[in-house]
């Protein structure tokens, strides 16, 4: 269904223009891509059958899990150090220093090595020691620091900034201020997801941690459909952006905490700022209904995801049962299972979270660890 032209032809061409602004450089076939940055984006869509088939409506993921580094933070992390090459920042032999614990390090670890730059990485001392061997032996120089709030000059986004002043041609990236993250998904993922379904998509729903794919997504569909796609946060526990948009902009203290790494915010940060007041609603999700969908789209569909891209699912069929069949909704699978299988698998750690009345009786084979 999705190779029909839902828009007419004159649409399509004012279209471009939209594309031309935002100056996106839409991939054509080609055989080869110039190293691992030149492979980072134009990831598939996936129409998961089961769920579409049960709405009665088109629900397709963008598999952001096939980017090189294996996540969506690979365009984030190439974005943030082309922008520090375009300004001056960073110059050959540079280096890149980053507060980060997951994905963005990881991208920005191989992003690095590509581009012949040094990286340095803080982290909280909670973090597991599989990450931390994971970025070194990526190339990274890895320091765990306490793991104290923000406001305590301590916390680890702080102590890689005041690292990167204290170098010459050397960067803190800053992903979650730094809006060339946004920019990524403005000039790439939101044409992507435009192109593959032919302008075929009537909502976009996604999770947020620096916010960059929400803000970046939500911006493109907005401005190429004339607003007519609708968009969506879904926002698991221990976040404060659900109730900041259902309340109208009323900041509450966080909260709480989730199984899904990587998302969840307490703050509107730079990247949300532009773009937060476009969004047509949000959804909480529960981590019980995220780690459903972690069993059903590995036993439904073979999709072997990350918890933040079932809480993106989740989400999803909420957004697509709402607005009725036959209605095209698109999210993100954010990264696949392999960082958290000791954790989403085991019969142990599910219990501890109370977790495991969550899994239906007939998908409990799966929880093999
Ligand atoms: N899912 C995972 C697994 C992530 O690591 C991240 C980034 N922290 C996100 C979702 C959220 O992406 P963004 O930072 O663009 O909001």
């Amino acid at each position: 269904r999705l190779t029909t032209t839902a828009v007419n032809s004159a649409e399509v061409a004012s279209k471009a223009d939209i594309s031309n602004q935002y100056g996106v450089q839409l991939a054509k076939a080609q055989g080869h891509v110039n190293g691992f940055v030149g492979a980072i984006g134009n990831t598939p869509l996936i129409r998961l059958k089961r769920l579409s088939d049960e709405t009665g409506c088109e629900i397709l993921g963008k598999a952001e899990f096939q980017n090189p580094g294996g996540s969506v933070k690979d365009r984030a992390a190439l974005y943030v150090v082309k922008d520090a090459e375009e300004k001056g920042q960073l110059r050959p032999g540079g280096t890149v220093v980053e507060g980060t614990a997951g994905n963005t390090g990881i991208g920005l670890a191989h992003v690095c090595r590509s581009k012949g730059y040094q990286l340095v990485i803080y982290m909280p001392n909670t973090q597991s020691q599989g990450k931390v061997d994971l970025l070194r032996l990526l190339g990274a120089e890895v320091y765990p620091v306490p793991a104290v709030a923000f406001e305590n000059p301590e916390n680890y986004n702080h102590q890689a900034k005041r690292h990167a002043e204290r170098l010459e041609n050397a960067v803190w990236t800053n992903q979650f201020d730094n809006i060339a993250n946004r920019r990524a998904h403005l000039e790439t993922t939101g044409p992507e997801i435009w192109n593959q379904t032919d302008g075929k998509i009537d909502a976009f729903t996604c999770a947020t941690g620096t916010g960059g794919t929400l803000a970046g997504v939500t911006r493109y569909l907005k401005d190429v459909s004339d607003g007519r796609v609708r968009t969506f946060l879904a926002d698991p526990p221990g976040s404060v952006l659900h109730s900041y948009i259902t309340s109208g902009g009323q900041l509450k203290e966080r909260t709480g905490s989730s199984i899904t790494e990587g998302i969840g915010q307490g703050r509107i940060t730079d990247n949300l700022k532009p773009d937060i007041d476009l969004l047509d609603g949000a959804l909480h999700v529960s981590d019980e209904r995220s780690i459903e969908m972690v069993y059903r789209c590995l036993d439904e569909e073979g999709l072997y995801l990350g918890a933040s891209s079932c809480l993106n699912v989740a989400a999803t069929k909420e957004v697509a049962e709402k607005l009725g069949q036959g209605n095209t909704v698109v999210t993100i699978l954010c990264d696949g299972a392999y960082r958290y299988a000791d954790r989403l698998f085991s019969r142990t750690w599910l219990s501890d979270k109370n977790l495991l009345r969550a899994i239906p009786a007939h998908l409990s084979k799966y929880i093999v660890l």
